[in-house]
């Protein structure tokens, strides 16, 4: 997708989502819903809760609001990611730093969305892939510039059909995607394109939602 700009796409059970910072530095909001059942979505503060932690990473299933698993994470070459802030809106740029109509996370992924009969207030809060938000000893959460390089990539694993949204974060006022908004890059893969690999029988349990 192009630089400050989002997609919306399906995914089937036991596909893979790879998503690539082409250029390095920049965040891509992820969201996804059931596709049965919209109201069925990705939840950051269900995940946390089941992972018991603020962060993901390689083997973690990214669960439902409903706290069933929806996809894991199969590879990350990065291992920052951000599941604690929302996404950009516009009233994070018209409040916080008086700029009306600047392209925002929010916009770009319910554009997608309402094909799919989704409402901006029902767009699920997303996971920050290669956002970096660190959070202090002391408990204060922070945003700066994520460690990517260009070509780090996230790989996900579709437990469930899924309609899936990416958004090129276009914040380019203050840090967090170096100040130069570029584009993301995702790859949808079935099993046999990821090389005859099968869908592992400890996954095929955990198919569960919608
Ligand atoms: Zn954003």
């Amino acid at each position: 997708m192009p630089a400050g700009h989002g997609r919306t796409f399906t995914v089937r059970a036991g596909q893979t989502v790879k998503v690539i910072d082409v250029e390095g530095q920049q965040a891509a909001d992820f969201v996804a819903v059931c596709d049965a059942d919209t109201t069925e979505k990705l939840s950051p503060v269900h995940t946390r809760r089941a992972l018991q932690s603020l962060f993901f990473k390689v083997g973690d299933s990214l669960v439902s609001n409903r706290g069933r698993p929806m996809l894991q994470v199969l590879e990350d070459t990065v291992a920052v990611h951000d599941a604690n802030v929302p996404a950009c809106d516009s009233t994070r740029f018209s409040v916080d730093f008086n700029v009306d109509g600047h392209r925002n996370c929010l916009a770009n992924m319910h554009e997608g969305l309402a094909l799919f009969g989704i409402s901006p207030q029902a767009v699920p809060d997303p996971f920050n892939l290669f956002q970096n938000g660190p959070v202090t000893p002391d408990g204060r959460m922070q945003v700066t510039d994520p460690t990517s390089v260009a070509g780090d990539y996230i790989t996900l694993l579709a437990l469930c059909d899924l309609v899936c949204a990416v958004s090129s974060c276009p914040q380019d006022i203050i840090p967090g995607n170096g100040l130069r908004v570029t584009p993301i890059e995702v790859e949808i893969c079935t099993p046999a394109e990821r090389g005859g690999c099968s869908f592992p029988d400890s996954l095929r349990k955990a198919l569960v939602c919608c």
